[in-house]
């Protein structure tokens, strides 16, 4: 009889697992589980949304025929079950299923292969009016079309993002290309802090600056000034940065809820610990 797997979750990871094990054995049955409303999108393009080079917010989830990578796609062209609005909230191993939740009914699916592709959530600061209008994260594609509607809604000239890693470094330079005055906003002393030394990083910072971009480098946000629910701009600890639009772009932590739940060890980095085979 033809394995059955399952994969919890129909993004990068998820739709990535499916095709790729699909080509390897033509008899599978493969289903994919996905909470949100979207499959298989490109997060890697969207600051090119903003900054307007890429037009069309469908070219992140079609193929470059335009034909949509939705559930329909995934079963005619690949011979994948992909299914959204499905949330799982448990897996039991012994049992050998998983249970999810779609359109309010819970349901059970067995399973003799689990993939867990259940990738990551934007971590947001917790601070005062850190959920106050205009302030974004920028991870789902739902964040980047509200970010696009406000630029094209309201009078926003002064952006600041928060965090100076790839993602809110991208989008400090698609937002500098759109017009804006943006501000960058970092606890650490340099740009990128993740991945460049000092020396390294006071290089990259040149270049910056006189790209045009402000950067406040050695310096944490304490909180956001807001007038009648909207932001109005950055609290740091050295002053208070206008801003009519901001984004917080700090980081990212796994989504490993239900591993933990179902007994899998974490690594200490927080993740899934995985052996030498991954
Ligand atoms: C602006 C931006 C720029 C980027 N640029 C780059 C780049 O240049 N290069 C690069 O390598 N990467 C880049 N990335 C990162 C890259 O997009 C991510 O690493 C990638 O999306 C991870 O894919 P994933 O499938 O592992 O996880 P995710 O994209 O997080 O997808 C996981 C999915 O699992 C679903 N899920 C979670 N739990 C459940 C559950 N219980 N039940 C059902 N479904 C569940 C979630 O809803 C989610 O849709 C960028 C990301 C962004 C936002």
């Amino acid at each position: 009889m033809a394995k059955r797997v399952v994969i919890i979750g129909g993004v990068a990871t998820g739709m990535k697992t499916a095709s790729r094990l699909r080509r390897r054995d033509k008899d599978a049955e493969i289903i994919v589980l996905e909470r949100g409303p979207q499959l298989s999108y490109g997060a890697c393009g969207f600051p090119y949304f903003i900054s307007g080079e890429v037009k069309n917010f469908n070219s992140f989830d079609h193929t470059p025929q335009g034909v949509a990578r939705d559930s329909e796609f995934f079963r005619k062209v690949k011979g994948v079950d992909a299914r959204v609005g499905c949330n799982v909230t448990a897996i039991d191993r012994a049992a050998k299923t998983v249970t999810y939740v779609e359109n309010g009914a819970e349901k059970t699916l067995p399973y003799d292969v689990l993939v867990l592709g259940t990738g990551s959530t934007p971590v947001k600061l917790p601070l005062p009016n850190a959920d106050a209008e205009g302030i974004h994260s920028f991870w789902f594609p739902w964040d980047v079309l509200a970010v696009d509607k406000e630029l094209k809604e309201r009078k926003v000239t002064d952006v600041v993002i928060i965090g100076a890693g790839f993602i809110g470094m991208e989008l400090a330079e698609a937002m500098k290309n759109r017009g804006l005055n943006v501000s960058i906003v970092e606890m650490q002393d340099r740009l990128l802090p993740q991945m460049l030394d000092k020396e390294m990083a006071d290089l990259l910072k040149r270049n910056i600056k006189n790209s045009g971009l402000n950067l406040h480098l050695g310096e944490k946000t304490v909180g956001f000034t807001v007038e009648n629910g909207v932001v109005t701009g950055v609290e740091t600890d050295k002053g208070i940065i206008p801003a009519q639009l901001v984004v917080v772009a700090v980081g990212v932590r796994p989504n490993v809820e239900l591993a933990k739940a179902a007994g899998l060890e974490i690594g200490p980095t927080g993740c899934i610990a995985v052996n030498e085979y991954l």
